[in-house]
């Protein structure tokens, strides 16, 4: 049974104008297209078709809001390193991300890498984007039941060593469930933590 069993797409927004108000805990998800994204926030949330939403034609290049609970949402970032967008679609994100890492709402992020690639151009600018913005990062090394044992523990390791103090790290997958709890106690890690600050 999902943790979350009324989570739904609140907005897509083109602009920072139409983010929601800026209270409560967002944590963001990232990475390349097909990292694996979508499949993980459905698993990670135990809802299958959630982030089938962000996929729709229209969607895909907005930056998609999830109310999982009351005062607790995620955020979709559209993936990255694709051709496919454009130069103007590309123009339109810079303002958005640079808006939602100026947000006191957001604490966290997590960073979508497909575990067969590793780190590539364009999670750095990620990292860089979540460390500016004082957020913590955590990397999932996604579609980990594509790899033996052995390659998955040297890509772990390979990627602690490249991320260093900068983010924590765990190899995940949506398909067989590797490291889901741990994905999923992070998450509500970083929901429960902001939540005791409001309180303090
Ligand atoms: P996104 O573009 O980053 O949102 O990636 P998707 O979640 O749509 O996944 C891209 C492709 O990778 C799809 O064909 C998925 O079925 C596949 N995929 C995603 N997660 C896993 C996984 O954990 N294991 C395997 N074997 N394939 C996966």
């Amino acid at each position: 049974m999902s943790q979350y069993p009324t989570a739904a797409l609140i907005l897509s927004a083109a602009h920072e104008r139409q983010f929601p108000e800026d209270s409560g805990t967002e944590v963001a998800f990232a990475g390349r297209s097909n990292s694996g994204k979508s499949s993980a926030i459905n698993a990670i949330t135990g809802r299958r078709a959630l982030a089938r939403t962000s996929k729709t034609p229209g969607r895909t290049r907005l930056l998609n809001f999830f109310l999982l609970a009351p005062g607790c949402r995620i955020v979709d970032l559209p993936g990255y390193g694709y051709a496919a967008a454009s130069a103007a679609e590309k123009a339109t994100w810079a303002p958005m991300t640079t808006a939602l890492a100026q947000r006191r709402s957001l604490r966290g992020l997590f960073l979508m890498v497909d575990g067969r690639r590793g780190l590539m151009a364009g999670d750095e600018g990620l990292l860089d984007w979540a460390t500016g913005a004082g957020c913590a990062i955590h990397v999932l090394l996604t579609k980990s039941d594509k790899l033996k044992r052995a390659e998955s523990r040297i890509q772990l390791v390979a990627t602690q060593r490249q991320l260093g103090a900068r983010a924590s790290v765990q190899l995940f997958s949506a398909m067989d469930g590797t490291g889901l709890e741990d994905a999923r106690r992070q998450l509500h890690h970083w929901f429960k933590s902001a939540a005791a600050t409001a309180e303090s």
